[in-house]
């Protein structure tokens, strides 16, 4: 009797210390509790760095991880700049690059080369127009009767009147022909067999610069 009476006694206190938790009961509640202080304190360490234990340590890594990844990004070591492009080589003498090439006996190569020299970073300035021209003049180099010549004119779209760019590739192609300074005429040089002509600052040659070659 005694012992059966004890036992309610216990029953009840236990079942009023798991609802109410009035008091400090070890036994039921002791391991959840436990647990549940444990990820609590996790969960504020975080946020406190300096309060860490040992285990603690390895939850908060990742959160730091990302905070030193950003933290390269305002770091001033940038790439050097990129090396400038080597300077535009303008030929000198016809022996520096003179050669023939391409359709119509070479003569494509001689002036497609002489007009990409008068181009090249030289924009807005632009080849508009090369051989296979069916109006104006059949003798021209531009002519598509005309199977042993090739043209090009430089310009710049809408501009009718001498540019700095022009006259900057008339300078350029005048000096691959031997020609230093040159600022416009009628150049005509004969090389290995090739007649070129460049026309620029002349009648109709205002608005464009007139690169022709002709196999002779
Ligand atoms: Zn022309």
């Amino acid at each position: 009797m005694p012992f059966f009476a004890v036992a309610v006694a216990l029953g009840v206190v236990q079942v009023a210390c798991g609802g109410g938790g009035a008091f400090p009961v070890q036994t039921v509640g002791g391991a959840a509790a436990g647990a549940g202080v444990r990820s609590a304190q996790a969960a504020t360490i975080s946020a406190t760095p300096g309060a860490l234990g040992a285990d603690e340590a390895v939850v908060a890594a990742p959160v730091t991880t990302p905070a030193t990844t950003p933290a390269t990004t305002p770091a001033t070591t940038v790439p050097p700049p990129p090396a400038p492009p080597p300077p535009l080589f303008v030929p000198t003498d016809p022996a520096q690059w003179f050669n023939p090439h391409g359709l119509h006996d070479g003569t494509e190569g001689i002036a497609n080369d002489l007009a990409t020299l008068g181009v090249t970073d030289n924009s807005p300035l632009y080849v508009n127009e090369c051989w296979g021209r069916t109006w104006g003049a059949a003798t021209s180099d531009h002519h598509a009767s005309q199977l042993h010549s090739w043209a090009c004119d430089l310009s710049i779209k809408g501009i009718q009147t001498p540019t700095p760019q022009a006259d900057e590739a008339a300078r350029r192609i005048g000096s691959a022909l031997g020609v230093q300074g040159w600022k416009g005429g009628n150049l005509v040089k004969v090389i290995n067999g090739y007649r070129i002509q460049v026309l620029w600052r002349v009648a109709d040659h205002f608005n464009h610069v007139h690169v022709g070659v002709r196999k002779l």
